[in-house]
This record gives structure tokens, sequence and C-alpha cells, in this order.
């Protein structure tokens, strides 16, 4: 808690966890963000769910919160363009892009870097990543005061309209937030446009608050459509979900294995001979679990085994969105 005098007499968190957008609440908020508490807050878009975008646990409760039932990327917010060169590659596209919109409402999609320590989860499993250095006061002051990058959807339930009141993620998230950063109703309450940068020719792949127009202005160039670009490379991110996938065949719910396998196990199972054998929680944990998730299936298919056998996972929880995730990688390959 900020102390007693920083806040007025009287004044109390509205509803348990919405608090007042004042520098002492956001001290603490910045605080919170590095002990891995989740962090409701304004941005000039929409309200985010903000966590600390290097802590795979922290992230892994966002996809929690938001009931999400698979693990899509998330958008990681930083300062600027000095934060984001740590994470990402820029190209000079990116540069002009960053120097045109930012801070402001337009995502950048671009490959992470190899000293990026942002977790896997985050751009789940992918080799890109989604960056946005927003301008509303509040959220930079937040990530002054975390010192983090912040990966941060939108601060609702799945499937349910984005928040562009403090009253909203309450209602939404309920206790899922530890503390909700009120700075009244945000301003565009449309989603940040977001262009990827990954691949020869720039693609929207959302459209959102700042104009294509205005990003074909700043590029130079025509900006393609996904649905134009999808024909010579998977764009969008449940195509590239699809097409990322382990060299090995992966085999589902398996409670045997042979000493030539890789085993991706969780709870209490109990270790038998095997290639590599990596349980994701040894105590049951679906947090913990999927915050070990992409690292752990990367480092069972570099072992060099044919085939990958998982024990199987509970369907609660985030436990939906890590069998999607198995699912998805023991699906048959075209
Ligand atoms: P939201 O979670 O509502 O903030 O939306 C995030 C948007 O950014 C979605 O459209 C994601 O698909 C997109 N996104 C985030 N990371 C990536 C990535 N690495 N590659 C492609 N799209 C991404
Ligand atoms: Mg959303």
């Amino acid at each position: 808690m900020p102390n007693e005098g920083a806040r007025k007499p009287g004044e109390k968190l509205k509803q348990g966890r919405i608090a007042p957008a004042n520098a002492e609440w956001i001290a603490e908020a910045g605080q919170m963000i590095r002990s891995g508490a989740l962090v409701a807050f304004p941005t000039e878009t929409v309200y985010g769910l903000g966590a600390d975008a290097t802590n795979g646990e922290a992230v892994a409760r966002v996809f929690e919160a938001k009931g999400r039932p698979a693990f899509n990327p998330l958008i990681v917010h930083v300062l600027g363009l000095e934060q984001a060169l740590i994470i990402g590659e820029f190209s000079p596209l990116a540069r002009r892009l960053t120097e045109a919109f930012w801070p402001g409402p337009l995502t950048i999609v671009v490959p992470r870097t190899a000293k990026s320590d942002v977790s896997d989860l985050v751009s789940a499993g992918l080799p890109t990543v989604a960056l946005r250095s927003p301008d509303h006061p509040v959220a930079r002051a937040l990530l002054a005061a975390a010192q983090r990058p912040l990966a941060a959807p939108s601060a609702n339930r799945s499937g349910h309209v984005s928040a562009t009141h403090a009253e909203h993620v309450a209602a939404d998230l309920g206790d899922k937030a530890a503390l909700i950063l009120d700075a009244g109703p945000t301003s565009h309450g449309l989603e940040s446009a977001v262009v990827s940068l990954v691949g020869e020719t720039p693609v929207l792949l959302r459209p959102g608050a700042v104009t294509v127009e205005a990003i074909e202005v700043a590029l130079g160039e025509r900006l393609a459509r996904e649905t134009e670009a999808s024909s010579t490379r998977p764009a969008s991110p449940g195509q590239l979900l699809s097409h990322y996938a382990p060299r090995a065949a992966l085999r589902l719910n398996a409670y045997e294995w042979g000493p030539n396998e890789a085993v991706l196990a969780f709870g209490g199972v109990a270790e038998k001979p095997a290639r590599v054998f990596i349980n994701l929680s040894p105590s049951g944990d679906l947090v913990e679990a999927a915050a070990n998730l992409f690292a752990a299936l990367r480092m069972l298919d570099a072992s060099g085994a044919p085939t990958i056998a998982a024990t199987p996972i509970p369907k609660h929880g985030l436990g939906e969105a890590i069998n999607d995730r198995l699912k998805r990688a023991a699906a048959p390959r075209d």
C-alpha cells in the first residue's frame, strides 16, 4: 500500500480494486507488476490488463484471467524505441513507422531479437513479437514505474467487448487484476492498428486507431492486406500458429513411452527412462505449466527424438489453452 498520507482522507479503493491513477498508486502498481501481479491500466485505445512481459507465470495469468481458450500472441507495451530495440529487430521501414506514430496507437510486429528476455508465451511460441508505445500518460507512468515491458491485451474476458471504463474492467475481470488504475474513459475506444514488418512487404494485420492511409503515407508504399499476403506467406496469427509445429510427431494423452521418446509430463507422473523427460509442473500448477510450455516443446524437439509423448493435462482453466496448443502441434502436417 502507498503510505497513508499519500491518499486524501477518507479516499478508499472503489469496488475493492479500483484506484485513482495518481503518482502514489502508479508507484504501487509498478511494484505489483515487478512482483508478478496483474494491473489493469488505461491506454489511449482501451484499458489493458498488464503483466511483466519477461515473467512467464505473470503472462500465463493474463491468459487465465481472460479465459482465452488458446494462446494468441500478446502486444508488448514499451516506453519507446530504445526499449523496443532490446526485444525486436527494427528494419528501416519499422523505424520509419515508429518515428511517425510512436507514442500512439500503432502496433508493429517484428522478428524477436536473440537477446530478448520477453517470455515465449507472449509470442505464443512465434519467432516474432508485437510492440507498441502507448501515448496515455498513465500507461507511460506505469511503464516507467515498473521498468519492465508490459504484455497487455484488452482488459476484458475473452469474447467480451473491450473495456473503456475502469468499472467495466472490474465488472468483467472481477478480482483477476490486483489493481485497476482509473483515469476515466479512454479516448479512442478503438484498438491499435497492427502492421507486420516481418516479411519483405508490410502487411496490415488489423485495422485500428491509426488509418491505413496515414500508415501508407509514412511508409511511402502500399500496405498489403492480410488476405492478399496469405497466398505467399502465413500472416494471421491463427495461421502462423498452425504452421509452427515441432519436427517430432506428438502423441497426446500418453501413459507409457519408450526409451527413445521425448516426454512432456505434467503433475505427479513418475519419471521413467526416456530420451528426455520434462515435467511442465511437478506440483500440477497450470500457470507454471503454461509458462514453461513453449521452451519445453523446443527442448524436447531439439533432442532429436522421433516422437514426443505428452501425458494428460487437465482441461480446466489454462489447461484448455495448453491442450489446444498441443493438439495443433499433434495435427497431421501438409
Ligand atoms: P489484443 O490481445 O486484443 O490486444 O490483440 C492483439 C493483436 O495483436 C491481435 O490481433 C494479435 O493477433 C496481434 N499480434 C500480437 N502478437 C503478434 C505476432 N507476434 N504476430 C502477429 N500478430 C500478433
Ligand atoms: Mg481484445
